[in-house]
């Protein structure tokens, strides 16, 4: 274990971030590592539990408490080994990830949880800078020839895997560029996008053949892959918006999250906006409807923008800001929580349902809001107005596109529109097409996508082979 007073003696210390006025004027990250030194002490706190809950707590089950006890000791390069057994892609993980972990450390009974994130994070970075990150070629072929629809960290986890049991793996990608949200949702202030360039280098050279421009379904068949590979897997996340059917929708102004934020990412990697109409929030008044992650990168991306002024409101109560301990941990407890994006500037309001939209010549002016009770209901005489003349709907997603799949192969879908599919062999209805990630599970994290392709792999080897070797 880490060291076996650490958690009495050392108190949690956490990655910071660069002042909020500094970092509204660009789109790079700001988080601030910690010195190793610290990343040590930090690693000491774990208190190597009997039962580690956090490795249930973390969707791909990687053995924490092992790694932060080689951190501890200096081992760094076998800890990076260690995380890399359970996590393809821990520098996504530990800058994206809510980090479920945490909230099931036991120290977090008394809020003060080991920083796993970070030192996962810490790992990863220092690994790639030493130079103990090269491709991982496999020793032998197979000569089987696997399709992977999409390359979000599903897809691209499942292709990682497979291409190192052998197998030539193809990965067809309807946008110019490998990553999925990684790439064209997660804003590059959360994550910058060379870090994805980087892996997709090391996987080129394991094998992995990348087809940009390929939307499955439009410029190709589906079919046309299931014939042409021994398997097919269909990883194209949940990309269906949900949408808010009120007066005054059609209005110009009103966009969905990823109408605005793929833009400016395209912006930031310098690649074609590919719009018929830029979306920007320079000297506007943005309302946000939607109280997520997703809400929260359309805040930091309007802020550093220059919008006049962000508010975002959400239809559920303000959770409260501290969760009881003896209801919820280990498990992920609802509590108040304030985003690094929330902090920089936006008016939040809960329990706020919108009503309709007003405009001027067609363009959105207003929003007219009513106050809903726990039941949703309106409250009488709650109704009040927001200046608005950029509205971003940010209120999830309610399935994947599933047209060619429907359409060319009659795969079932579950009663949630969801590609059907179980998570033990992640097989579809259809001969050799397996489904992962958000098209399976739904709209859900980087950390379940990379567990969920992690396990199709195995899978598809298994089916392929007879026999796997692949870790589930
Ligand atoms: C704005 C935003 C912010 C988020 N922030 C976080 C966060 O901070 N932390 C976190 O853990 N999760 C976050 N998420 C959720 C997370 O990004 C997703 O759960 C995750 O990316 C799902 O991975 P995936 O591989 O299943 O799908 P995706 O990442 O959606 O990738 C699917 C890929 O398939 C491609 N594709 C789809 N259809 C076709 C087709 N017919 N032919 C070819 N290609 C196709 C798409 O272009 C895309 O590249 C966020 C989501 C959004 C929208
Ligand atoms: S992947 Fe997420 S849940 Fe797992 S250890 Fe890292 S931060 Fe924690």
């Amino acid at each position: 274990m880490g060291k076996v007073t650490g958690f009495l003696e050392i108190d949690r210390q956490d990655r910071r971030y660069a002042p909020a006025s500094d970092r509204i004027r660009h789109f790079k990250e700001f988080v601030i590592p910690l010195s190793e030194e610290a990343t040590k002490d930090q690693a000491a706190r774990c208190m190597n539990c009997g039962i580690p809950y956090c490795h249930n707590g973390c969707p791909v089950n990687n053995q924490i408490p092992d790694w932060n006890d080689l951190v501890y000791h200096g081992g760094w390069e076998e800890a990076s080994r260690n995380l890399h057994s359970t996590n393809n892609f821990p520098e996504f993980t530990g800058r994206v990830c809510p980090a479920p972990c945490e909230a099931s450390c036991t120290l977090n009974l008394t809020d003060t949880p080991v920083t796993i994130k970070s030192i996962e994070c810490a790992i990863v970075d220092r690994a790639w800078e030493e130079g103990w990150l090269v491709p991982e070629v496999a020793s032998h072929q197979t000569g089987k020839r696997i399709a992977i629809v999409g390359s979000g960290p599903a897809g691209l986890a499942a292709a990682q895997q497979l291409a190192r049991a052998g197998h030539e793996v193809h990965v067809y990608e309807k946008n110019g560029k490998a990553g999925g949200l990684l790439r064209y949702g997660i804003p590059d202030f959360k994550m910058e996008k060379p870090l994805i360039d980087r892996r997709l280098g090391q996987m080129e050279a394991e094998g992995v053949v990348f087809h940009y421009n390929v939307e499955v379904g439009k410029q190709m068949a589906l079919k046309e892959l299931v014939d042409s590979h021994d398997a097919v897997i269909l990883a194209g996340g949940s990309e269906k918006p949900r949408d808010l059917a009120v007066p005054g929708r059609d209005l110009k102004g009103v966009h969905f999250a990823m109408d605005f934020l793929p833009q400016q990412n395209r912006r930031v990697s310098h690649e074609p906006v590919n719009a018929n109409e830029p979306i920007v929030a320079q000297g506007k008044h943005v309302v946000v409807i939607g109280g997520g992650d997703t809400g929260s990168d359309c805040i930091g991306t309007s802020v550093r923008q220059g919008a006049l002024s962000v508010t975002q409101i959400e239809i559920m109560p303000q959770p409260p800001e501290k969760e009881n301990k003896a209801l919820t941990w280990p498990n992920w407890p609802l509590k108040m929580r304030t985003s690094s994006s929330q902090e920089e500037g936006a008016e939040r309001d809960f329990a706020v349902n919108t009503v309709s939209f007003t405009g001027e010549d067609g363009h959105v002016k207003e929003l007219n809001c009513v106050r809903v009770d726990e039941s949703f209901k309106p409250i009488a005489g709650t109704e009040f107005s927001l200046k608005a003349d950029l509205v971003l709907l940010a209120m999830g997603f309610v399935a994947p596109v599933t047209e060619a799949v429907v359409n060319e192969l009659g795969v079932k879908l579950d009663p949630r529109g969801n590609v059907a599919a179980d998570m033990v062999a992640y097989k579809t209805s259809a001969e050799k097409v397996f489904a992962c990630g958000d098209m399976r599970r739904g709209q859900s994290l980087v950390v379940w996508a990379i567990r969920e392709g992690r396990q199709t792999a195995h899978s598809v080897d298994k089916f392929l082979m007879g026999s796997t070797t692949l870790p589930r």
